[in-house]
């Protein structure tokens, strides 16, 4: 399960973040994921109590907000959304074959609070 490597690397961060910041606790932690990410988020959420045990984290919301994979169609100079699983992109418009993955592969920490 990468997840758990994942989530091990952004709670490095949000912990150095909270330590630098003199924090007693960290509130909440939202993270942006795009659907074409390859990340599961049940995992992600376990991962994340898994690895918040114990830090600053422990009992902290944590959140995803999903990015739905938009994808560019050359033919009709438009941007698509595909909100089907699959890495197969057809232009609901001309039917074309589309590979330019504009949004959808974001796996980012969007955003830290604590006090
Ligand atoms: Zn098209």
């Amino acid at each position: 399960m990468h997840e758990i490597g994942i989530m091990e690397s952004a709670m490095t961060f949000v912990l150095q973040h909270a330590t630098e910041n003199r924090a007693r606790k960290v509130s909440r932690v939202v993270l942006r994921i795009g659907t074409l990410a390859g990340v599961e988020v049940e995992s992600l959420r376990f991962a994340f109590d898994v690895v918040s045990r114990g830090t600053l984290a422990e009992n902290a919301d944590f959140e995803i907000e999903i990015v739905p994979a938009s994808v560019f169609c050359q033919g009709c100079n438009d941007e698509f959304i595909q909100d089907t699983a699959g890495y197969i992109f057809i232009c609901p418009t001309c039917g074309d074959l589309c590979g330019e993955i504009r949004r959808g592969r974001e796996l980012e920490l969007s955003r830290i609070e604590m006090n």
